[in-house]
C-alpha cells in the first residue's frame, strides 16, 4: 500500500502540502511526493480539489457493496481452554451497539475441548458463536488464527469486528487488518454508532494522550478495532438468553503455522492486584510524598481494598509503576474507586472511570475528579483519611 499521486491530474495549487498532519508531503522536481513518514491517513485524498490522491490497495471496496457486511463478530480470545473476561466486557458493549445497528452479534472461537464455553458465550448474550474446534488450534499461532478467521469475515461479512488489546489481540488483529486490507483502530477507550451513517465511532487516546480521537473506517469492511481490557462492564450472563453454536471446520493440512512454539514461559514481575481489585484506594500527588502512601495503604487495609496511584506520584518515586492507574497504567473496574488528591487528568479518568462508585477527596472544590465523582469530599487528605480510617475500625 502507498500514496498515489496523479501527476496528470495534480494542478500543484498544493492543497495536500497544508493538510497533511505528519508533514510528509514534499514538492520535488515540480511535483509532489509522499516521504516515509506518510501513514496513510488520507488526510490530503480529502483536501485534493482535483481528486488526484488515492491509496494503493485502498478504498478498493465501493461503497454500495457495504450491503453485505452485516453484524459484530468478536474475537473470542482463550488462554487454556476459559475465555478470557475481556470477551465478556466486549458482549457487554457488543450487544448494545448490535442491537442499536439492528444486527447480529456473534464470537469466533478458536481452541480445543471449547464446547462448554461456547455455550457460556451464548449466555453471554451472543446469538452466534462459530466454533472451531481441533486440537491444532490449542495453541496461538498468529499466521494460523489469521487464515482461519480470515476465511470466516470472507463467508460471514461482519460490518465491525472486535478485539481485545490483549498481547494476542495486538500481536494478531493488525495482520488479519491487513490481510482483509481493511483499517484498524487499537486500543480503544470508547465506542458508538454513528446515527447517520451507521460507522462504528471508535475514540482512543492520540497525539501522546493529549487528545482523544474518534476514528471511522468509511472506506473499507469490516470495521476493526481492538479494545483496552476493562473499560467497558461485561455482559450478565443469562441463561435464558437463545443462540446458536455454529460448528466450523479448517484444513490443518493447508493451514499451517510457519512456526512451532517450544515453550510458554510465564513473566515474574513485580505485580500489584488492582487490575481485579473490588474497592481501589488511590493516591495522587495531594498526598504530600512517600509518607503519605502509608495512610492511602491503611484507608486500604481497613476497607479490604488495594491500593492505586496516579502517575504523577509514580514519577515521584513514591510508589511504584505496577500501582499506576491511567492510560499508561492499569485499567480498572472496581466497585469502588477513592481518589485522593488526585485532580482527574483525562489520562487518569481512562483508566478508572468506568468504576461503579467513584469518592473523591480534593482540597480544591473545582478539581475535574469531582465531574465524574459519585461523592465527592472537599478537604485536606490528610484530614479526611484519618476520619474514615477510626469510622472504619470502629465498624
Ligand atoms: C501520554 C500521557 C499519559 C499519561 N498517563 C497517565 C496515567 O496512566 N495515569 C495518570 O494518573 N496520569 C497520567 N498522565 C499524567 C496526567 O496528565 C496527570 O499529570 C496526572 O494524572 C496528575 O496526577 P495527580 O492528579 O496526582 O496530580 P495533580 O494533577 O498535581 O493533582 C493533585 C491534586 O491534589 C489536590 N491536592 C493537593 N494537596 C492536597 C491535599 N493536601 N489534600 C487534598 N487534595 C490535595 C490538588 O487540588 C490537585 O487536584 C499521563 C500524561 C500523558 C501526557
Amino acid at each position: 500500500m502507498g500514496l498515489l499521486i496523479d501527476k496528470e491530474q495534480c494542478t500543484m495549487c498544493e492543497a495536500c502540502l497544508s493538510s497533511c498532519p505528519f508533514g510528509s508531503l514534499e514538492v520535488r522536481d515540480e511535483a509532489i511526493y509522499a516521504t516515509e513518514s506518510c501513514t496513510l491517513c488520507g488526510a490530503c485524498i480529502d483536501a485534493c480539489p482535483m481528486d488526484a490522491i488515492s491509496i494503493e490497495g485502498g478504498r478498493e471496496v465501493e461503497e454500495d457493496s457495504f450491503a453485505d457486511y452485516k453484524g459484530i463478530l468478536i474475537f473470542g480470545e482463550q488462554r487454556q481452554g476459559k475465555v478470557a473476561s475481556v470477551v465478556y466486557e466486549l458482549l457487554g458493549e457488543g450487544r448494545k451497539l448490535a442491537d442499536q445497528l439492528g444486527e447480529e452479534l456473534s464470537v469466533v472461537l478458536l481452541g480445543a475441548g471449547l464446547e462448554e464455553e461456547a455455550k457460556k458465550l451464548i449466555h453471554g448474550s451472543a446469538d452466534k458463536v462459530y466454533l472451531y474446534d481441533d486440537t491444532n488450534l490449542e495453541k496461538f499461532h498468529d499466521d494460523v488464527f489469521t487464515e482461519v478467521i480470515a476465511n470466516l469475515v470472507h463467508e460471514v461479512k461482519p460490518s465491525i469486528m472486535l478485539c481485545g488489546a490483549t498481547a494476542i489481540g495486538r500481536s494478531f488483529f493488525p495482520i488479519l487488518a491487513g490481510k482483509l486490507k481493511t483499517g484498524l483502530t487499537a486500543d480503544c477507550t470508547e465506542l458508538a454508532i454513528d446515527k447517520k451513517e451507521g460507522y462504528i465511532l471508535q475514540t482512543r487516546p492520540a497525539f501522546g494522550g493529549n487528545i482523544m480521537a474518534t476514528i471511522i473506517c468509511p472506506y473499507t469492511r469490516p470495521q476493526m478495532a481492538t479494545i483496552r481490557a476493562k473499560v467497558f462492564k461485561p455482559a450478565p450472563l443469562d441463561i435464558h438468553h437463545k443462540g446458536e453454536v455454529i460448528t466450523k471446520s479448517f484444513d490443518s493440512t493447508k493451514i499451517k503455522s510457519r512456526y512451532v512454539i517450544q515453550q510458554v514461559v510465564e513473566t515474574v514481575e513485580e505485580t500489584a492486584n488492582i487490575a481485579d481489585a473490588d474497592i481501589i484506594v488511590s493516591g495522587g500527588r495531594g498526598v504530600g510524598g512517600p509518607e503519605g502512601f502509608k495512610l492511602i495503604e491503611e484507608l486500604a487495609l481497613a476497607i479490604g481494598g488495594a491500593v492505586g496511584a496516579s502517575r504523577a506520584a509514580v514519577d515521584a518515586g513514591w510508589i511504584k509503576y505496577p500501582h499506576q492507574v491511567g492510560q499508561t497504567g492499569k485499567t480498572v473496574c472496581p466497585k469502588l474507586y477513592i481518589a485522593c488528591g488526585i485532580s482527574g487528568a483525562i489520562q487518569h479518568l481512562a483508566g478508572m472511570q468506568s468504576a461503579d462508585v467513584i469518592v473523591a477527596i480534593n482540597k480544591d472544590k473545582d478539581a475535574p475528579i469531582f465531574d465524574v465523582a459519585t461523592y465527592g469530599i472537599v478537604g485536606e487528605v490528610d484530614e479526611i483519611i484519618p476520619l474514615l480510617i477510626k469510622k472504619l475500625k470502629k465498624g
